[in-house]
């Protein structure tokens, strides 16, 4: 190979330059050489790539307090992911009242938490400037949504968004959680990059309907986390099913069973079905989650209640197999509760 040059990217964006010159961009780093490498030379190159890698890759920090985080996520807007961790968040308190469960709402564009969990007002601070989260039906939460008028649209681009995120991520006092649900911004941008490189993740779900432009997004999504080395527990098919409360004729309005078969190419499990059911999403709105607000009051709920908690189920038991490989630090016990027709596992951490 005669004399030539090479042009190394790291990241998507190039750039040439002449002289073995180095240039920064947007977090990329280009170099380009003019010389011929012998093996030393190519050696001391794969070093000094690495070094820059290692770099620009943010170092895991856990969260002050909190033991296990689960992210959920989807693809598309829309489909149910606020109100599946929210239900998930109240379910996993309501499996054990001994563990202590917080909410974190990272989507900065479009929280809904405070309103699913029925919060307002701004947190306080504590003795060491951090932000106390506001507290309901036992759970803490923490969303963007404390933090700016209800009706204001946030108007922030890349710096402003990921400065935001850092302070929800590193400026709450939590206290101790045995879990923090967060629910994530739909999509595969910064965002979710960032959260899923600064903390530890102890797997993420992903939330989609059944029909083909969610799950193409939704498979983007979980491709995402595999990517940054996060375990994908499964996939939540939403408003799999609506049953008319009349006639009781079953319509699949977004479609049959396309999580499921996602979740084939992607060899994953689908956690559970929820229908798509007005008690659901009337229990959303006023701020009175079903999980919490009407665990068994009639047949009508007690059927996305039951599922919910079956998600619920097979989330903890995703976890379980999960961590078994640790099993100095994890401890599982299955219980029945009484009144629901299923068996909830119980994850001790
Ligand atoms: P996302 O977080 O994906 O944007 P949300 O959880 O905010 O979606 O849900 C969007 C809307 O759909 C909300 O009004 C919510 O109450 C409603 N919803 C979600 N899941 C269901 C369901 N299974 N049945 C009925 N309505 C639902």
């Amino acid at each position: 190979m005669g004399c030539w040059q090479r042009l190394l990217t790291f990241g998507a964006v190039s750039l040439r330059v002449g002289g073995g010159a180095s240039v920064p961009l947007g977090g990329s780093r280009v170099l380009v050489c003019r010389r011929q490498l012998s093996g030393a030379d190519s050696e001391t190159l794969k070093q000094r790539r690495a070094q820059i890698m290692s770099r620009g890759l943010p170092k895991q920090k856990p969260i002050e307090g909190v033991k296990q985080v689960i992210v959920v996520a989807s693809g598309k807007g829309g489909v149910g992911k606020s109100t599946t961790a929210v239900n998930l968040a109240l379910a996993l308190a309501a499996n054990d009242s001994s563990k202590a469960v917080g909410l974190l709402d990272v989507d900065v564009y479009g929280p809904s938490i405070p309103k699913m969990m029925n919060l307002k007002g701004n947190p306080e601070l504590s003795q060491s400037n951090l932000m106390r989260p506001l507290l309901n039906y036992g759970i803490a939460c923490m969303s963007m949504g404390f933090l700016v008028e209800e009706t204001a649209p946030v108007v922030w681009r890349g710096l402003m968004v990921m400065s935001a995120i850092e302070k929800l991520l590193r400026q709450v006092d939590w206290g101790q959680l045995d879990y923090l649900v967060v629910d994530m911004p739909p999509g595969t941008g910064d965002v979710q990059l960032s959260v899923s490189q600064n903390i530890p993740i102890s797997g993420a779900v992903i939330v989609s309907t059944p029909q083909d432009i969610a799950l193409m997004d939704a498979r983007k999504g979980a491709e995402m986390f595999r990517k940054v080395h996060v375990p994908v527990l499964g996939l939540v098919q939403n408003m799999s099913v609506f049953q008319c409360p009349k006639c009781k004729h079953r319509t699949h309005i977004f479609g049959a069973d396309g999580a499921r078969r996602l979740a084939r190419t992607l060899d994953l499990d689908v956690l559970g079905d929820i229908p798509l059911h007005l008690n659901i999403r009337e229990t959303s709105d006023t701020g009175q989650p079903i999980v919490f607000s009407q665990p068994e009051s009639d047949e009508q709920v007690k059927k996305p209640m039951r599922r919910s908690l079956l998600v619920l189920d097979a989330i903890l038991r995703e976890m379980k197999k999960m961590l078994s490989e640790d099993k100095a630090n994890s401890r599982y016990q299955f219980v029945r509760r009484g009144g629901y027709n299923f068996s909830t596992a119980r994850l001790d951490c």
